[in-house]
């Protein structure tokens, strides 16, 4: 039976669990040796987060403050040294520490000039005891900051994919988005990009825009697709765009006409993707059939066992999930960041959340099944000695129902295409009631 009623399909983009508007102050404030005894340390991810970007565009809500006044780059710096010393004290050396992969995420982390890159990469090197030569190296940019001096640093420390956001390759979209570029100026980045030895290229585009039409869509994509990326991502924009609201009188109405054109915008941008030789990751993510195997596919660094460090990235132990202070509000950014820089003793875990045995298996699965592949039900039972289908069976038959679930055999649950359509409805149902909770008593800043 499918059901007629269908939830809005643009509700929460699960990119991590728990989100971080669940975390709270830990009131024991645990000290890092303590926080990472025990755990597994020999295939650890390492995040650099760089929360400074040139413009803030209009879609985004992300960490991050416009500009670096007053030398507040080189003081960033500073404090990431002292952050990555106290963490590498925390891990200790009773047992090797080996990272598996490593990024740089913002922020745009091209912010930095290229000296500042350098010093980036000494430390998740000579601090934090990174082989980045040896391990895949992620790296985020914008179009002006994909400078030329900028990439050769990155490729030279081994960088092993870049990812541009690009959003639009038609000016007038850029700009409705809040993004201005001259597309002359984004073709010019991408050839710099090609022009280095960094093996994976990224393209982000984004659908849902003002203005954006079948046409102007199919324009970036073929934009885009001529580089021959071996990552693209579509993302739906989130941020309502407010013309576009103005022209209803009825509120209800302009999100539903909004909500069927992302829809529209998405099975045309995939379908032609998929006719171009890329497979679906996920609702999000297309990689190109023939491009090199890369290693870890987990560039979002998701995984247990990540080191973050900057005021804006987490940290996962097994059992704790753990940050700074979170906000979205520009002032509100701007102290966070100002209150970082003056830290001097970085030895504790101040925000974050526990992870127990229930949480944990709602994260597993969450980020097993929004990927195309789905989730295996026998890694599932090993993990948590329970069958997915006893600890998720009215949220999972509510799936089958809608049509959202693919027919497969028993050992895999993965989402249909239409349920991949859906993917940002489906995270919010798989939510704990605490988490949930946790997330509506969470006054944004
Ligand atoms: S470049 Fe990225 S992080 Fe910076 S404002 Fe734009 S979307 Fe946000």
């Amino acid at each position: 039976m499918i059901s007629a009623v269908l939830p809005r399909p643009y509700q929460n983009y699960v990119y991590a669990y728990p989100h971080k508007t669940a975390y709270r102050p830990l009131p024991e404030r645990p000290a890092l040796s303590r926080v990472w005894a025990g755990e597994p340390r020999s295939a650890l991810s390492l995040y650099l987060h760089i929360p400074f970007c040139e413009v803030r565009c209009g879609f985004c809500n992300l960490f991050t403050r416009v500009g670096a006044p007053d030398e507040l780059t080189t003081r960033y710096l500073d404090a990431l040294t002292r952050q990555a010393g106290a963490v590498r004290d925390g891990l200790g050396d009773a047992e090797p520490v080996r990272f598996a992969t490593a990024a740089f995420g913002g922020g745009t982390p091209t912010y930095l000039d290229a000296d500042e890159l350098t010093r980036l990469c000494d430390i998740a090197e000579n601090v934090m005891g990174a082989d980045l030569r040896a391990i895949p190296l992620s790296v985020e940019a914008s179009p002006p900051t994909a400078t030329s001096d900028r990439l050769a640093v990155l490729a030279e420390r081994g960088a092993t994919r870049l990812s541009l956001g690009v959003q639009s390759f038609v000016e007038a979209e850029a700009r409705a988005a809040v993004r201005p570029q001259r597309r002359a100026d984004v073709e010019a980045a991408l050839g710099r990009i090609r022009a280095t030895a960094i093996p994976v290229l990224n393209i982000d585009l984004i659908y849902g825009i003002d203005g954006q039409t079948a046409a102007s869509w199919r324009v970036s994509l073929d934009a885009a697709l001529a580089w021959r990326p071996e990552e693209i991502y579509l993302y739906p924009l989130y941020v309502r765009p407010l013309t576009g609201l103005a022209r209803h009188a009825d509120p209800a109405v302009a999100e539903q006409e909004w909500d069927s054109e992302r829809l529209a915008r998405y099975a045309e941008g995939r379908d032609h993707l998929m006719a171009n030789g890329y497979e679906q990751v996920s609702m999000r993510m297309f990689r190109r059939a023939d491009a090199p195997p890369q290693g870890p596919d987990d560039y979002a660094c998701q995984t247990d066992g990540m080191i973050g460090l900057g005021c804006g990235a987490r940290s996962y132990t097994r059992t704790l999930h753990y940050s700074f202070d979170y906000a979205v509000d520009m002032r509100a950014v701007r102290g966070i960041i100002d209150t970082y820089v003056a830290t001097t003793d970085f030895g504790s875990a101040l925000h974050g959340r526990v992870i127990d045995g229930d949480e944990a298996a709602r994260r597993h699965l969450l980020q097993s099944l929004l990927q195309a592949q789905g989730l295996a039900v026998a890694d599932y039972r090993t993990r948590f000695g329970t069958d997915p289908w006893d600890d998720f069976g009215p949220e999972l038959h509510a799936l089958a129902d809608r049509g959202w679930l693919a027919d497969t055999d028993a050992e895999t649950l993965r989402l249909s295409e239409r349920g991949l359509a859906y993917s940002d409805a489906i995270g919010p149902d798989f939510f704990s009631p605490a988490v949930r909770a946790a997330m509506a008593a969470y006054e944004l800043r």
